[in-house]
């Protein structure tokens, strides 16, 4: 490759364009193999755009922190199932304290806002349940700032309340406890701020600094107290963004609308999202047709922290993948094909170790089990072979069967085949009186020490899923040998029961 590219350079009649724009090598290398060749070159205007397409578009390094303005957290809810995890979010979505700006019926879109009566914000996200925050987490995007760890006071601290607390730990989110259910009679606010001290939860009661709020989701008692809460948590950690330059973002929702296509829910991290940018996110890009909001009103722009329904998409990006803004459809394009490449590229780099592997291991299991008998003379080694190797033919002492003898070799492509056809001669009962006398077994192809074995013990070798090379046949059939290859054990086993009574005497 490399030398087609130093041709293209040198002599320009090579024809730039039957190069492919990522086979183009790293450009400072290029320059300093060239120059330290003392060669003179230019870059011509095609490698500028050929070295350009073999860029992905990355996110924006840090902003310079006069850029930043403060925004809204970004809250998921948590806890184990029945404690009120849903019932909490459509009380928030409904809620006369906490309202929407349009205040319609908001719309499933994958998170929604509410608003205090003060002008804080909150964004919850509305997938409840660890599903969607760990799936977000293990694609290494952290779509939350806070977690609302809902606890249902009558019933306490269970155990998805426990994996709960330990998503938010790993992830570093900080978590406000919500103690749902107050309204029972049976509720014990303080059995739930007890039992979380056990998982290092340790709420302010107890001189700690996680903030422990009674609840009803279901009446909607001190939703307000919770989203309170939630504000002054969120004032401590100072959450800012970066609301200039080119957007980037994380998407939550997506899925394909028959009216409008791949439709998917983003949420704001950085600039503004307006009509007309051209974002990617995976394998798919997007020129921004239409933008709604949680209450499926069309809006103009999205700033960070807001969950944002974009229209545009020209196939459906998976969720938890980052967006990002390009300058052009014609960088969206280059981007997503050039990501296509690398995932081909990458996939064909794991399908090529994984024979590798898989040779490795085959190789290794072979030398493993001749380096185990190699120290032994033969002699030695058929008692091995043959303590392994039941008589599968019950004996009479009539016909003093000792004589009367099928020595074998079997070979196998796996250490678990070899076996199971060792399993199968151990336990086989055919009912005849020959005795089956394997003198050698290994994992791999035919070789010639398997000929040369079976030729001094007067044996026939067995081969499953192996293959013989030419001069091994040639050889084979010089020394008398019968070699019989097969990719189907009953096959294997038909022949070696042929074998075995074309051995014994013509019945009288
Ligand atoms: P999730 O599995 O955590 O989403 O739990 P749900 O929101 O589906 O609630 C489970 C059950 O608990 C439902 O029958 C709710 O009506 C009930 N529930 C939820 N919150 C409250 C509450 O504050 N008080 C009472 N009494 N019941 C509640």
């Amino acid at each position: 490759d490399f030398d087609h590219i130093l041709e293209a350079l040198v002599n320009t009649s090579v024809n730039l364009d039957s190069l492919r724009p990522y086979s183009v090598l790293d450009k400072k290398w290029i320059e300093k193999v060239l120059t330290l060749s003392g060669m003179k070159f230019k870059w011509t205007k095609v490698h500028e755009e050929r070295e350009r397409a073999n860029r992905d578009a990355h996110p924006r390094p840090p902003a310079d922190p006069s850029l930043l303005v403060s925004r809204p957290p970004v809250v998921t809810i948590m806890g184990h199932v029945d404690h009120g995890k849903t019932t909490l979010l459509d009380s928030l979505r409904k809620s006369q304290i906490v309202s929407t700006e349009a205040g319609g019926i908001t719309q499933h879109i994958g998170a929604f806002r509410v608003q205090l009566p003060t002008g804080e914000k909150i964004t919850f996200l509305d997938t409840p349940g660890h599903a969607a925050f760990s799936s977000m987490r293990a694609r290494g995007a952290n779509s939350t700032d806070i977690v609302i760890l809902v606890v249902a006071a009558d019933d306490g601290v269970m155990n998805q309340t426990v994996e709960s607390i330990q998503h938010a730990k790993r992830a570093k989110v900080p978590i406000i406890v919500a103690v749902n259910k107050c309204d029972k009679p049976k509720a014990d606010p303080e059995r739930v701020k007890r039992e979380l001290l056990a998982h290092d939860v340790v709420c302010e009661d107890f001189g700690g600094d996680i903030q422990a709020i009674n609840i009803s989701a279901l009446k909607g008692d001190n939703l307000l107290g919770l989203a309170e809460a939630t504000v002054a948590l969120a004032e401590l950690m100072e959450l800012k963004a970066d609301p200039t330059g080119p957007v980037e973002g994380l998407i939550i929702e997506s899925r394909t609308d028959k009216g409008k296509g791949p439709v998917t829910t983003a949420i704001i991290q950085r600039g503004v999202l307006k009509r007309g940018c051209v974002l990617v996110a995976g394998k798919s890009w997007a020129k921004v047709r239409f933008l709604y909001d949680e209450n499926g009103q069309v809006v103009k722009e999205a700033e960070p922290s807001t969950p944002i329904q974009v229209v545009g998409w020209k196939d459906t990006p998976s969720v938890g993948k980052t967006i990002l803004e390009v300058e052009s459809e014609q960088r969206a394009r280059e981007v997503v094909e050039w990501r296509s490449y690398q995932e081909e590229q990458q996939k064909l780099v794991e399908e090529q170790s994984a024979i590798e592997l898989k040779q490795k291991l085959h190789q290794e299991e072979y030398q493993q089990s001749r380096e185990g008998l190699t120290h032994l003379n033969w002699r030695e080694r058929r008692k091995i072979f043959r303590s392994r190797t039941k008589s599968i033919v019950r004996v009479s002492e009539k016909t003093q069967s000792k004589e009367l003898s099928l020595p074998v070799i079997i070979k196998g492509d796996v250490n678990g085949s070899v076996e199971t056809l060792l399993n199968i001669l151990d336990t086989y009962d055919a009912q005849q009186e020959c005795q089956l006398e394997v003198v050698h077994f290994g994992i791999g192809d035919v070789s010639e020490n398997d000929v040369n074995m079976a030729k001094t013990f007067g044996a026939s070798i067995y081969g499953f899923n192996v293959a013989a090379g030419r001069h091994i046949q040639q050889l084979a059939a010089k020394s008398g040998v019968t070699l019989h290859l097969h990719a189907v054990i009953y096959k294997l086993m038909e022949q070696l029961k042929d074998e075995l009574s074309s051995k014994l005497p013509p019945v009288i």
